[in-house]
Formats: structure tokens, sequence, C-alpha cells
């Protein structure tokens, strides 16, 4: 199957979206008075994993180590740009005023940054006509869907990965300085952290290059509490001395789950 994709200017991609942010580009959406909220995810890993595929490679650089009780685990940081109905950054025609410097996830809408994850139309807000299949029957992306990324885009997609490896030491020095402390179970929910944007701006505003060096060095761990809202998953987690919890309420002034 060949599949060919046609951005049609139709704008739904800057409607009711949440944007990953890179550090820097997180800065910068703070620094223009736009919100933004933290999603932890916890990976459970047995240290000295050997790192036998690419899958297991992202995991590690892509995250810091943590535990939760006995559990060793790794936690996944996102800082995500987020807006309900318009983003901020569109004029009153619909343009994006900051075009030139937008965010990577937005250059590489629809296509995934995990070459991992199948690309489905059906999950993507782009119109029927931006697609255009040679198969009759689906309209899904089967295999590795890299193979079908223009250039620029998969320059794109390399760049983000990149990025979130080298913002992996900031992203700890964020959760360490917010007091940051529960994270959904990773493919079991999502639990996002409302931060207070001005303070999360000075936090961003003070990592520097001795911060970070000082924060490799030390070697005490986050003790993290997992939440799900599974029973089974939360007794499983139990029995292997995790700190995991069902959370009291699915939304709060400082927190919002979503189970999966
Ligand atoms: S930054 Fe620009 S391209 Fe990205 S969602 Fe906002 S308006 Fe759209
Ligand atoms: S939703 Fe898809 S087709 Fe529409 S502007 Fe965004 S990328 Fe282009």
């Amino acid at each position: 199957m060949s599949t060919d994709f046609n951005c049609t200017q139709c704008g739904q991609c800057c409607h009711n979206l949440n944007i990953p942010l890179t550090v820097n580009e997180a800065k910068a959406w703070l620094l223009r008075g736009h919100k933004l909220k933290i999603l932890t995810e916890a990976i459970p890993w047995i240290n000295d994993t050997p790192l036998t595929d690419d899958v297991l490679i992202r995991k590690k650089t892509m995250t810091f180590e943590g535990s939760s009780g006995k559990l060793n685990i790794r936690i996944l940081m996102t800082l995500v740009g987020y807006f309900t109905h318009g983003c901020p950054n569109l004029d009153s025609n619909q343009r994006c005023t900051i075009y030139e410097s937008r965010p990577l996830t937005c250059r590489i809408y629809p296509f995934e940054m995990n070459p991992k994850i199948i690309l489905n139309p059906k999950n993507k807000l782009c119109p029927d006509a931006a697609w255009k299949t040679t198969s009759e029957d689906t309209g899904l992306i089967t295999g590795n869907q890299l193979f079908m990324v223009d250039h620029d885009t998969q320059v794109n997609i390399n760049k983000i990965y990149t990025q979130s490896i080298s913002d992996v030491e900031d992203k700890k020095i964020i959760c360490q300085s917010l007091g940051i402390k529960t994270t959904s179970l990773s493919n079991n929910g999502y639990l996002f952290h409302l931060v207070d944007p001005v303070k999360l701006l000075n936090i961003l505003k003070t990592i520097t290059p001795s911060i970070k060096a000082d924060s490799q060095e030390r070697t005490e761990m986050i003790d993290w509490v997992i939440y799900t809202q599974k029973e089974e998953t939360l007794n499983d987690l139990i029995s292997v001395g995790s700190h995991a919890s069902i959370p009291d309420q699915y939304k709060s002034d400082q927190e919002e789950y979503i189970p999966l």
C-alpha cells in the first residue's frame, strides 16, 4: 500500500490540541503567556535491562530514573502546551502568528514522533481530502510509517527525539523543583499536573549547566506514587512493593487524571 498526504491547510490541528513541547519551546510558550501542563508516566524497569532493541533504547534515553517504594521505574515527563478551542497563537484569520518558530510537534502533524506507533488517519483531525491512499479498503497505514514521511518532516521527527534526550535532566529538575511526586502508569492512564506558569518559568530560567551537573551527581530519587484506576493493576503494583493508589478524584486544582 502506498499512502500520500497533502495538508489542506484546514487549520483543524490548531484547535483543541495538546502540544508536546521541548524545554526551550516550553519557555517560549510560557513567555507568550500561554498555559502549560506536565504529563508524568511511569515505566516499571528492571535495572541493568539489556537494551536489546530500539523500543528499550527509546524508553531509557527519554526518561529519568525513579522509584515507587521497592519498584524501580523510569519517568517519562512531557511538557504540554494546551488550550481549548483555538490555539492562542492564531490570529483572527486563523493564521499561525509564530509560523516560522512554531513548535516541532506542529511541524510534524499528523505524523507520529514514535516510529512504533502506526499512523491511523482516523485518529487525526485532517479531512479525508488530505489523505490519498491507493488502498481500496482501510485507509489505515500499516507497516513502518517512517517510509512515507517526507524528508523535512523526518528531520523534525529526529529533532524531537534528539531534543527529548537532551531535555531529560532539565525535566527531572523541574519535577524536583515543583515537588511533583505522582504519576500515571504508562499505557494505563494520563496524569497531568496543572502547574503555576510563573513558577515554572522561573524554574526554567534558573536551570544552568552547573545545576544540571549537580543534579546528575545526586543519587537520591523521587519516591513516586503511581495512580491507576484499575483494581487489578493496583493490587499487582502493591504486591511488588510499589506505592500505588487509586486517585481520590480525577480532577483537582493541581492534577487531572484521565483513565485509559
Ligand atoms: S503554534 Fe501555530 S501551528 Fe501550532 S497549533 Fe498554534 S497556531 Fe497551530
Ligand atoms: S489538520 Fe491536517 S490537513 Fe488540516 S491543517 Fe492540520 S495538518 Fe493540514
